[in-house]
């Protein structure tokens, strides 16, 4: 399977994990190509055989079956590639992005099995993105943003929804990493900014609410 078919399943699963309409537009936006090259691209892999997408002009694109393992096997040695170069090669999280975007793509079922085994089967990776399984299953990961927390429940980070370094960077600095305890002291109305007090930080931390809802958390016991 060629490094750009691999590109296409992995961008298609994320954007619908992530809620978004898969569509050529959006497609094209998410790997940066012109709309045309995405729409002859969805046609052949919808036509392969095994095919795997399935694609009804003004209905949108879908990951057949098949199509949707391979992806969870692209996303699975990206994720699990990520933990690696933080766990054993002492990079930051922010740094390991764009190396796991080369690497998924040139590593082999023995190679991703000794990582796994390696890192002893993690299921999540550093920026608590879940890490699929062999056969394609997930493990349960959080759901509800900080935007949707009330104030003073508490909860902790379970996973940041970002990948640009810079962005990593900024939550590395506001204290904000999977893990760390906060709650959300006060949230302004009509999409204002939320108020959230972190653990290790005196000073409450003041995110805007777009950078609230790319933040997953869970419960604290
Ligand atoms: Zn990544």
């Amino acid at each position: 399977m060629s490094t750009s078919t691999e590109d296409y399943l992995k961008a298609i699963l994320e954007l619908g994990e992530a809620g978004i309409r898969v569509t050529t537009s959006s497609l094209a936006e998410r790997l940066g190509v012109a709309a045309p090259s995405v729409t002859g691209m969805i046609k052949r892999l919808s036509q392969d055989t095994p095919p795997l997408l399935d694609y009804e002009p003004h209905h949108g694109v879908k990951l057949t079956r098949f199509g949707r393992l391979r992806a969870l096997r692209v996303l699975r040695r990206h994720r699990l590639v990520e933990t690696f170069l933080v766990e054993a090669l002492g990079y930051t999280w922010d740094e390991v992005h764009e190396d796991a975007e080369q690497l998924e793509h040139h590593i082999s079922d023995r190679l991703e099995e000794r990582i796994a085994a390696f890192l002893n089967h993690p299921c999540f990776d550093p920026h608590g993105d879940p890490i699929p399984a062999v056969d394609g299953s997930l493990p349960r990961a959080a759901q509800i943003s900080l935007l949707e927390v009330a104030p003073g429940a508490k909860v902790s980070v379970a996973r940041v929804r970002q990948t640009a370094s810079d962005m990593l960077r900024h939550l590395d600095s506001l204290g904000l990493h999977p893990g760390v305890a906060v709650s959300v002291t006060r949230r302004d109305p009509f999409d204002g900014p939320v108020h959230i007090a972190v653990e290790g930080k005196n000073e409450p931390v003041i995110i805007g609410a777009a950078l609230a809802d790319s933040i997953l958390v869970q419960p604290r016991q």
